[in-house]
């Protein structure tokens, strides 16, 4: 452990999420998004605890083949596909699925002398144009990975939802429709929905679900739309208090001499900063928790130190204190970063110390 601020992953919270979402999306199968090192939670702990999820995927194969190596035999889906005959070639070898979003992987497919029972996700474009098939150029990619996949392949759709987490925007309408309009009559299974499809999109709930943030316990919906289902928040993150000391009314606190004390004040200083993910960008003040109570962040963020307002709490050195977990939601730290859930989980999640529990 080298920096004194740790994650605790529940995985027991992680486990309830997966129960509440299999049941809201009851006619689904559920493969949970573990990329990124699982949002940051620890890919390897994630899957070895999800022994109830009917599927994984990553963004790469070679995160697929880890997991392999790791002893994983659920089906994996590499959310890139290949875009070299090595990363096929492994994936033939390693029974990972993958994604079909560009032709450049049909003349790999092509090259290759036999693709044995390779799994494909076809990707059309319904809206997002990031990765996927044109709508009209669908019918003629299947045509013809069809001829040249084995019978035994099995070929599947799906599509990325762009806007997703706004209940109120029309596009995930219209990337529906799309999706509708270019698979016709073709008969295959089907995947649409990640987070924010799931809990708010339920025409986006098909064969698969894809979810990703939910899984770690957070709502991706804007504009506090609150979940259908229980969500318990897996990560938490902590730090020690390391100082406690009285600062007097106009007393300038931290780099640059941001804060100004309006009033005699206790700052505390808590032992975590930017190189364990912390947030130091800050357009308004996120609060910390120690015991049952909160305390505002004074001052800019550190490399390795925050500073708080201590006046109206009663703690001491060695206190460890929650900065982002039950108390106070990751989500509303976000917002006060102008950022997004995901960008903190990753950083923090892949920076300190991680703790385990069940
Ligand atoms: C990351 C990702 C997901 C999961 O997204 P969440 O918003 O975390 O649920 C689903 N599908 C694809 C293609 C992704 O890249």
């Amino acid at each position: 452990m080298k920096r004194a601020a740790f994650a605790r992953i529940n995985l027991a919270h992680l486990k309830n999420n997966l129960a509440a979402i299999r049941k809201l999306a009851n006619k689904s199968k559920v493969m949970a998004v573990v990329k990124a090192d699982a949002y940051g939670h620890g890919m390897l702990e994630v899957c070895n605890s999800l022994i109830d999820a009917d599927a994984f995927s990553v963004a790469y194969v070679n995160e697929a083949l880890e997991l392999r190596e790791n002893g994983i035999k659920q089906p994996i889906l590499a959310l890139q596909g290949f875009s070299s005959s090595d990363d096929l070639q492994n994936a033939i070898k390693h029974d990972i699925q993958v994604v079909i979003y560009h032709t450049e992987q049909l003349k790999l497919l092509k090259s290759i002398s036999n693709t044995a029972n390779l799994d494909v996700f076809v990707k059309i474009d319904t809206g997002m144009h990031r990765l996927g098939f044109a709508p009209q150029e669908f019918e003629s990619i299947f045509t013809e990975l069809k001829s040249f996949l084995s019978p035994k392949s099995k070929i599947r759709l799906m599509t990325h939802l762009a806007c997703a987490d706004e209940v109120d925007n029309v596009a995930t309408q219209r990337q529906l429709e799309q999706f509708e309009l270019a698979i016709k009559d073709i008969s295959c299974e089907q995947s649409i929905a990640n987070s924010a499809g799931i809990l708010a999109w339920p025409q986006s709930r098909r064969d698969w679900v894809r979810p990703g943030l939910v899984l770690y316990g957070i709502n991706p919906m804007q504009k506090e739309i609150t979940s259908p289902v229980e969500l318990r928040p897996v990560m938490s993150l902590h730090a020690p208090l390391i100082s406690i000391k009285s600062c007097k009314k106009g007393e300038k606190v931290g780099y640059g001499g941001d804060f100004c004390c309006p009033s005699d004040m206790v700052i505390g200083v808590i032992a975590i900063g930017y190189a364990d993910g912390y947030p130091r960008h800050l357009a308004s003040t996120p609060y910390v928790s120690i015991g049952a109570k909160k305390a505002p962040i004074v001052g800019r963020v550190s490399m390795d130190m925050i500073a708080v307002d201590l006046s109206s709490i009663s703690t001491r050195v060695g206190e460890i204190v929650e900065l982002w977990g039950e108390t106070v939601l990751v989500s509303e730290v976000a917002q006060h970063a102008e950022t997004i859930s995901y960008e903190l989980l990753c950083a923090a999640g892949n920076s300190v110390y991680k703790e385990y529990i069940q």
